[in-house]
Order: structure tokens, then C-alpha cells, then sequence
């Protein structure tokens, strides 16, 4: 067999065999093989939220079948496909298709890295080492942080020019190397192992602090270290503490880390944080306005991906409700992640807000409806409630499903099917859903 493409869609026809109808149009159709290397094979889908599902819920399923399909073993991954514009451009496809092979989020280069007085020293020598343009180069380099400030994001950025450059990253967690390492040894497959680390110009080793105190593993990443490095190719490593004060690392693979430039990322300032709510905000396409990101800049110190994960909630949020984001919504989104499930707040029309006016009018309280209780009155309730948000909204099912504890769509997609049909059926329920609909806002 040959392209990605043709094996996906042998592997869809059998997948279908094996999935229930509904769950084979909600996640799989509209998926794609968009590449294969002979040992990953790259899924293109729709959304994120179809890839955070297979992923989590289907992977295994897909693995197998792709093995009885090419009879070697294949590790998945899921990639968002392109809008249509930038399909045309096949260059830019094949090359994002293939940073994604090499484990790269499509997102993480240096163009999207906002540069502030934090970082600016990591930043020009990772755009150094992307180059290798020779010994100049600091080597290693050891960029260290503490979590979410933009450690991955920045190596990522070296991996994606090096490929630009026609240089061949190889990019690895701490963790993986080690479950590689392990494997390797288990499955008697260590010159392979050896091999594909030795084959890089460029190796990242993202989190290296995992691989403190498995001596097997940093003895054989002391050997790989010492082999590029004597080789001139380029090294990167991260770290969530410098090299000194990493007391379960052996003595001699410390000072190698020493022998290059170690530089640290400083959580950003007021204006850089605000400069990457920005941004965000222009990625995601959506209008956010000034003072919300304002607002937000100024609470949210330490982290950037707290930062970013605030920012996504709070358009989550404004797009279930269909509603301009403004401080006041802001606020109360980031509340409302804070205190859980509240019986009835101000705005009615919020998720919260529908859900307990289901409640009352049920006599139930909003934590049975948000929990997996399945009597009939229970799961009626809650269908009715899922019914009442598409209805209001018109939010797109998978964010009912999120508001209701990260059910699936296609459940949700049931429910206003089913609540539609009984209440043509139910004059008893037709009255409730209306009393429902008329206390909230139009
Ligand atoms: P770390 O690896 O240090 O834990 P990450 O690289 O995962 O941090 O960064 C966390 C999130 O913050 C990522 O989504 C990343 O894109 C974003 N981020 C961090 N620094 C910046 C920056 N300077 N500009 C834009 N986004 C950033
Ligand atoms: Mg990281």
C-alpha cells in the first residue's frame, strides 16, 4: 500500500465496522491521512476537539487497525487540517505536515514568540542555535524556567527553522527518552535507538530534569551528548532548574551542561503579558476587548499558559453565550470556573444559569444534572437542559458537552434529537420547556 492517504482510508472503512454509526460520523468522518514515514503516521481532523477525543478515547483502536493494515508497528498523531487557503499553498502544507512529523505544534515558532525583557536573552540564542551556522554557537544550550513560561514553545521554534534550514532536528522530552530508552533496551532495539539520536543536527531535549537519578538512561544520554557534541552538531536542552542545583544528575553529565550557555526565562512584564493576551486574541480570531486583556495582564503574573488558558475560557464562554466578551463577562467566567456550579447566578442565560432553571423547574438540583446519574427523570432533565442551550445559543454541541463536565457530542446531538421528539409527544414536558425558555432573557 502507499500514500497516508490510501491507508487511512482502508483503515476508515474498517474502523467503521467497528464503531457504532454515530460515533463513526461524529469523530471520523472528515479525518484524513495526511502522512507517513514508515513509523508515524500523521491524521489530519477538523477541530481540536475531535483530536483531543481521539486521542484520549480512540488511539489504541486506530494504532491497531493501522498495524493489520501495514503490518509494523506506527505511532499516531492528530493534526488540526489547514483552512482551505492555506492548502494551496502545497509547499507550506508539506512543510507543516512535516514539522507536525517531527512532533512540532504548528504553533509554536518564532514568529508567534512575543520577545520581552524575560526572555530576550533565551530568544536570540535559540534563534543562534537554530542557525548553527558554526562554532559561534553556544553548545549546549540549556534554557531554564520555571513551568509555563515558554520553555517548549522556544525549542519547538529552533526545531521549526532548523527544518527550514534543511537541518534535521530530532526534539524528545526527558520522558520519552527515557520510555524510548527503556524499550529499547527491552525489545533488544539499542543500535536503533543509538541511531536515530546520532542522525541529528540539531537534538532538543525538552524537561531534561526526568532523566535525573535514572542512571541507566543518563549514562546512555551522556554517551549520545558526548557523540553530537564532539560531531559539532548543535544541542538544546531545557530544564526547570539550572544545571547546578540538579542534585540527582551524575557529576560529569552536570558539567557538560556547563560547557555551553545556560540562560533563564524571567516571567514576563506587565507589557509582554499583555502583548501575548494580544496575540492570542488575534490567533484565535476573535475580538477581545482592550481592557478585558488589560484586566487579565494584570492578574495573571507567573504563568504564561495560565495566562493563555484563562484567555480561552473566557471566549469559550462568550461564544456559548453568544455574547460580546467585556470585562463583566470576564469576570464572571473566570468566577465561575472558580465557584463551581453556584445554584442560580445573576445572568440566567449563562450554562450555569440554564442549568439550575432546569433544576427548579425539575424539583433537582444542578449537581444531579451535571452528574452521571441515569434515572429517567435525572437524564431527562439534563437532556432537556442541553436541549434549552442549543436552542438559546445555538452553541455548537461540543460546547454544551464541555459545560456539562466534557460529555461528548454526539451525546448532546441525541439529546435535542430525543427532547424534540418527546415533547411533540408530551404535553407535560412541552409546558416545562417553555416555562424554562420564558425565564430567560431573549
Ligand atoms: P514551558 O515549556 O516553559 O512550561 P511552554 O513553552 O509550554 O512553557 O509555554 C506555555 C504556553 O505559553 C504555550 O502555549 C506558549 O505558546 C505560551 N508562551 C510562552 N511564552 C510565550 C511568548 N513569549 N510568546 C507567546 N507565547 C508564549
Ligand atoms: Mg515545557
Amino acid at each position: 500500500m502507499n500514500s497516508a492517504k490510501e491507508i487511512w482510508e482502508a483503515a476508515l472503512g474498517e474502523i467503521q465496522l467497528q464503531v457504532s454509526k454515530s460515533n463513526y460520523s461524529t469523530w471520523f468522518k472528515g479525518t484524513e491521512g495526511l502522512a507517513y514515514d514508515g513509523d508515524k503516521f500523521l491524521v489530519g481532523v477538523p477541530n481540536t476537539f475531535i483530536s483531543e477525543y481521539l486521542e484520549k478515547s480512540q488511539r489504541s483502536l486506530i494504532e491497531k487497525t493501522l498495524i493489520g493494515l501495514i503490518h509494523r508497528g506506527v505511532s499516531v498523531r492528530f493534526q488540526i487540517k489547514w483552512a482551505q487557503e492555506d492548502c494551496s499553498d502545497s509547499k507550506i502544507e508539506n512543510r507543516r505536515n512535516n514539522s507536525a512529523l517531527y512532533g512540532f505544534n504548528p504553533r509554536y515558532t518564532f514568529d508567534n514568540f512575543v520577545i520581552g525583557a524575560g526572555n530576550r536573552m533565551a530568544h536570540a540564542a535559540a534563534v543562534g542555535a537554530a542557525k548553527r551556522s558554526s562554532e559561534q554557537n553556544y553548545n549546549p544550550l540549556f534554557i531554564y524556567s520555571n513551568p509555563g513560561l515558554g520553555k517548549t514553545h522556544l525549542v519547538q521554534a529552533i526545531g521549526h527553522k532548523a527544518l527550514e534550514n534543511n537541518l534535521r532536528p530530532v526534539y524528545v522530552s526527558g520522558e520519552q527518552f527515557t520510555n524510548e530508552f527503556v524499550a529499547a533496551l527491552r525489545e533488544r532495539r539499542t543500535e536503533e535507538f543509538r541511531a536515530k539520536y546520532r542522525s541529528a543536527d540539531i537534538l532538543i531535549v525538552d524537561d531534561i530534569h526526568f532523566i535525573g537519578g535514572k542512571e541507566a538512561t543518563e549514562e546512555s544520554f551522556f554517551h549520545t551528548f558526548n557523540d553530537l557534541h564532539n560531531a559539532g552538531r548543535q544541542i538544546v536542552i531545557t530544564s526547570d532548574r539550572p544545571p547546578k542545583s540538579m542534585p540527582l544528575l551524575q557529576e560529569r553529565l552536570r558539567s557538560r551542561f556547563e560547557w555551553g550557555l545556560a540562560v533563564d526565562i524571567q516571567p514576563p512584564d506587565f507589557e509582554s503579558r499583555l502583548a501575548i493576551l494580544q496575540s492570542k486574541a488575534e490567533q484565535t480570531q476573535t475580538k477581545v476587548s482592550p481592557d478585558v486583556l488589560d484586566m487579565m495582564a494584570q492578574e495573571i503574573k507567573q504563568n504564561i499558559r495560565e495566562l493563555e488558558g484563562k484567555l480561552n475560557r473566557v471566549i469559550a464562554y462568550a461564544r456559548l453565550l453568544r455574547a460580546h466578551i467585556t470585562p463583566e463577562l470576564a469576570v464572571k467566567a473566570l468566577r465561575d470556573v472558580a465557584s463551581t456550579r453556584s445554584a442560580l447566578p445573576e445572568a440566567p442565560n449563562s450554562p450555569q444559569g440554564v442549568i439550575g432553571l432546569v433544576a427548579d423547574v425539575f424539583d433537582l438540583t444542578a449537581d444531579d444534572l451535571l452528574g452521571r446519574g441515569r434515572d429517567k427523570e435525572t437524564a431527562q432533565a439534563r437532556q432537556v437542559a442541553m436541549y434549552v442551550m442549543r436552542r438559546q445559543s445555538n452553541s455548537s454541541l461540543s460546547d454544551i458537552g464541555i459545560a456539562f463536565g466534557g460529555r461528548n457530542a454526539s451525546t448532546v446531538s441525541y439529546a435535542c434529537e430525543k427532547i424534540a421528539q418527546d415533547i411533540a409527544g408530551s404535553h407535560i414536558l412541552r409546558r416545562k420547556v417553555e416555562e424554562i425558555q420564558k425565564k430567560l432573557l431573549p
